[in-house]
């Protein structure tokens, strides 16, 4: 039957059995549409970003003689609509049957139900061959527990594909480096250069203004940074593999204004746009680890394999296990209004400006600064979660829903009450001063409590956990925060302190 097979913005997979054989009679669907752009604000960057991968995979498939229909965002035939496009485009070619993948996103895959009971011929969803595991895996494997550990699933993943195994036992003996993996760093010379492309992308910039598409952040559209391409993608793994991956685990979590990359790989947004697939990250990593083990040692590559199977793919599912409730959740009832400058970068507290400006800038923070930076403010200060997620998911070249939420919601602002954390990942200035050189030179004190030179985090670290006593005090975990606090001879006034910051909390 004449075919229609739709191809989303982040199912950019050319290995994807679709593309085994010629099929004369298959019609790809791929579209540029304001439905994407605008169900939230994005970052200029990402929105480039995805749009130049889409076209250039287009071209690929057209290379390959494959018959592609691609809508531009401003072709005149474009009703911007994922459902009127289908539809249309089913009369008017007289298509028989429509075939499409899995989507990542709730949204869409809603959306694509409804088409599917809206059209009437037959359609097929197919799998999407990117991830390790289903989307119902993780449902399936926590099943009637409370907990949903990520350690135990990390594990059995290992097992099941044999990655980084000796035999039954993990190799080097240990399942676990994270603790070897923590310092700050103290060497510049240490320092790589990064790979950029540099693409000129004027024309899709040009393109994106005149359709007046809302979006915020900074770019150069002549020198564009991020891959676009599978080739280019591929390109990123070897430079990680070959410059980044030996200290990758070192300082994983460390936090400076030297480089805002450090040994991370920047490879999110060619995993997202499933450019490239997890296992073959895994893979090339592992086996350039086997020739040069002399040199890297097994906790940088753990370390890093552990994101890519463990937390990326645990998240995936949490989030297939738990939406759509998880994106309504909100387990401290906050609800302050998200401060002005998370937007121009404009606060007093170095370590946010840094981090806040650089994902301005380059549509990019590493975990550390998402989590312990950013995101450990917004939990502090109590900002309402829906105005968080929007922020994330707007500002991050690789921010998908299904990876944006359970990261933000869950991991950081533990707005789902301990589903995929245990405990909140909280911190006062001491941790941000020992991972870095983010204290220095800043307008605060990180050693002050109280007065007006005090780290706002001080204050607010302990305004949390008072305020949010009754959901915390019981938590194995935590109880011990409630003993000291509650010795503070100086108590009153820190809370007090809070208090005036958080009334103020535009001025910080
Ligand atoms: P590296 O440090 O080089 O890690 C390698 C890869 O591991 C990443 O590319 C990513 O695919 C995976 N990975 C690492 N940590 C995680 C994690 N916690 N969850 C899922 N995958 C992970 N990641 C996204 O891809 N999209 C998001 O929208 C996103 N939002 C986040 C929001 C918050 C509040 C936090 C704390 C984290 C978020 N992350 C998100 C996870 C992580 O911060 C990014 O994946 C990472 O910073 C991307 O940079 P990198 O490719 O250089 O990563």
């Amino acid at each position: 039957p004449k075919t229609l097979r739709l191809i989303l913005g982040d199912q950019l997979n050319s290995t994807h059995s679709w593309f085994e054989s010629p099929n004369e009679n298959v019609i790809y669907l791929m579209a540029e549409m304001r439905q994407e752009t605008d169900y939230v604000k994005h970052h200029i960057q990402k929105v480039m970003a995805f749009f130049t991968a889409m076209r250039c995979f287009a071209d690929h498939l057209k290379n390959e003689g494959r018959h592609v229909r691609y809508f531009k965002l401003d072709d005149p035939e474009n009703p911007q609509k994922l459902d009127q496009i289908i539809t249309n485009l089913i009369q008017k070619e007289g298509i028989e049957k429509f075939e499409y993948q899995l989507p990542d996103e709730y949204r869409l895959d809603q959306q694509l139900k409804d088409i599917c009971k809206l059209i009437s011929i037959d359609s097929e969803p197919f799998d999407t061959e990117h991830f390790l595991t289903e989307r119902s895996f993780l449902a399936q494997y926590f099943e009637g527990k409370k907990t949903y550990l990520m350690e135990s699933f990390y594990r059995d993943i290992r097992k099941k594909f044999e990655i980084l195994m000796d035999g039954k036992e993990p190799e080097g003996g240990k399942w676990n480096y994270d603790h070897d993996n923590r310092s700050a760093l103290t060497d510049k010379r240490l320092l790589r250069k990064h790979l950029e492309f540099k693409h000129d992308l004027s024309n899709i910039y040009q393109m994106i203004q005149d359709q007046k598409i809302e979006t915020f952040g900074n770019v150069d559209p002549k020198n564009f940074p991020w891959p676009i391409s599978r080739t280019e993608s591929l390109d990123l793994l070897d430079h990680f593999c070959e410059n980044l991956l030996i200290h990758f685990g070192d300082y994983q979590d460390a936090l400076t204004t030297w480089d805002p990359f450090l040994f991370h790989s920047r490879l999110s947004f060619a995993l997202n746009t499933k450019m490239i697939s997890p296992m073959e990250v895994v893979r090339k990593v592992q086996s350039h680890w086997h020739e040069m083990r002399d040199e890297i040692s097994i906790s940088q590559v753990e370390g890093f394999i552990r994101q890519i199977i463990g937390w990326r793919e645990y998240m995936r599912g949490i989030y297939w296990a738990k939406m759509p409730e998880f994106s309504k959740m909100n387990f401290f009832g906050h609800d302050r209004k998200l401060p002005s400058w998370f937007w121009t970068g404009k606060t007093k507290m170095k370590c946010i400006s840094q981090s806040i400006n650089q994902s301005l800038d380059l549509a990019y923070a590493h975990h550390i600064q998402r989590l312990m930076v950013i995101g450990n403010f917004a939990l502090l200060a109590g900002i309402d979660p829906d105005e968080v997620d929007a922020w994330y998911l707007g500002i991050y070249i690789d921010a998908i829903e299904w990876v944006e939420i359970t990261n933000t919601r869950g991991m950081s602002q533990f707005a789902d009450g301990g589903i995929v954390g245990t405990k909140p990942y909280v911190s006062s200035a001491n941790y941000i001063k020992k991972q870095g050189n983010y204290c220095t030179h800043c307008a605060y004190s990180s050693n002050q409590k109280t007065g007006d030179k005090a780290c706002p985090f001080n204050s607010l670290y302990w305004h949390f956990y008072d305020r949010n006593r009754e959901f915390l005090e019981k938590n194995p975990r935590i109880g011990m925060a409630y003993k000291t606090l509650d010795r503070m001879k100086n108590k009153a006034q820190i809370l007090k302190q809070a208090d005036e910051y958080l009334e103020r909390i535009e001025e910080l």
